[in-house]
């Protein structure tokens, strides 16, 4: 409900009522109260209210062969949050097909799926994803788009936010604070500070840091709206794919071992990956391990790498560059192993092991077969 002096207005169902002093009428309106309800509309538009304005959070829900990523949860789960901090409903939008339950995603808290039903759609072409957000946020009055902060929400975030003319804070790493304004905390300098950013257009985007927020699920079941949206033609052609090597990408693993220079050569990786197979962890490298081919580039963390979040990264043989650490300093626990008691790594590690890796990783391969009960 709504009240200025004597004006009051308020919402029951889809009937809206006015009462001005002595006067009421419902939405339907009646003759002989237009002349006062033309009034009350003038004042309104003078104080700029809107009267009732449905909003909603919208959410991306990001999707590869099929299946959800781990980051559309993380990004349901804030964006849930947030729809429930501002008391406005949480729905989603999902541009291609997928295998899984779409209904299920309920679970997370949103209340509607608007889905663009379209096998064009499962490759993503930033350009034209943006156009059909656009249109699915106009329509849904999404006030706050939330996206992950990985390579999708990274090619579309921006490009949306130019088209809806809307604030973006991208990498954001907690709950906006919505009780004065609307204020972001996010990271910046790589990790080394923290920065607080209002924005203050009517529509928001925020994209969120992948493991900057916990998966929040319980019960329900998400309406699906099949969007009769036709995608525009592609200006960009689609020639190959080439996916990273891993079992589990990089940035969706809560565990990574991660190789350096200090491993001598590619020969030497077994230990690594079948470390990492034992710890169902993600395999990565520094920057000189992957430019000398040594691995794949889409191992590469760092600042002009991948940047990652899991909750364990085991570096081995790395010495623990600025540039590296750029892209590894926000795991929530950092381990080391290097035979120099003074690298750099041993600053920012929760746990170190000093000693030569060639020594170390198969001691170490044993445990682990011991703890899982397959030595
Ligand atoms: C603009 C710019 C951007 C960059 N971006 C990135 C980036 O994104 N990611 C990145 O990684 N780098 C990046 N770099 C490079 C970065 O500065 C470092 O050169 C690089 O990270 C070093 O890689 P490394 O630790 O594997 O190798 P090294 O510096 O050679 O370190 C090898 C380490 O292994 C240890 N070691 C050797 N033998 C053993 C053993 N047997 N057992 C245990 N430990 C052993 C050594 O003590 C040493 O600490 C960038 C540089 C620049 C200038």
């Amino acid at each position: 409900m709504w009240k200025c002096g004597n004006v009051e207005m308020w919402k029951c169902g889809n009937v809206e009522m006015w009462k001005c002093g002595n006067v009421e009428m419902n939405g339907v309106g009646i003759v002989i109260y237009t002349f006062t309800y033309f009034h009350i509309s003038t004042l309104i538009n003078f104080f700029e209210f809107k009267i009732i304005k449905p909003m909603s959070v919208l959410i991306f829900i990001d999707h590869t062969d099929g299946h959800f990523k781990k980051t559309t949860y993380e990004a349901l789960s804030y964006g849930v949050a947030l729809a429930r901090q501002m008391a406005i409903p949480a729905e989603g939008v999902l541009l291609g097909t997928v295998t899984e339950d779409i209904s299920a995603l309920g679970k997370y808290g949103i209340q509607k799926v608007h889905q663009v039903k379209n096998e064009s759609l499962n490759a993503l072409d930033p350009q034209v994803y943006i156009r059909i957000i656009a249109a699915i946020a106009e329509s849904a009055k999404a006030t706050v788009i939330v996206f992950s902060h990985n390579s999708s929400g990274k090619a579309i975030a921006p490009g949306l936010s130019a088209r809806l003319n809307a604030g973006l804070v991208t990498g954001a790493i907690a709950l906006p604070d919505t009780s004065k304004g609307f204020l972001v905390k996010k990271n910046v300098f790589s990790g080394k500070a923290f920065a607080t950013v209002s924005i203050k257009s009517p529509v928001k985007i925020i994209s969120l840091n992948p493991n900057a927020y916990p998966i929040a699920s319980g019960e329900g079941s998400a309406e699906l709206l099949n969007e009769q949206i036709t995608p525009e033609t592609s200006r960009v052609k689609l020639k190959s794919t080439s996916k990273s090597s891993g079992e589990i990408p990089l940035t969706e693993a809560e565990v990574v071992v991660s190789g350096g220079r200090g491993m001598k050569g590619p020969e030497n990786w077994g230990p690594i990956e079948e470390l990492a197979k034992l710890l169902h962890a993600a395999t990565a490298c520094s920057r000189p391990v992957a430019d000398a081919g040594w691995r794949p580039h889409g191992e590469h963390v760092g600042q002009t790498g991948i940047a990652i979040a899991p909750n364990l990264y085991l570096a081995i043989g790395i010495s623990g560059a600025i540039q590296h650490l750029a892209g590894v300093n926000r795991s929530k626990i950092i381990a080391v192993i290097n035979k120099d008691p003074e690298a750099p790594f041993f600053k920012s590690a929760d746990y170190g092991i000093v000693g030569d890796a060639f020594e170390i990783l198969p001691k170490l391969i044993q445990a682990v077969k011991k703890l899982r009960g397959l030595a």
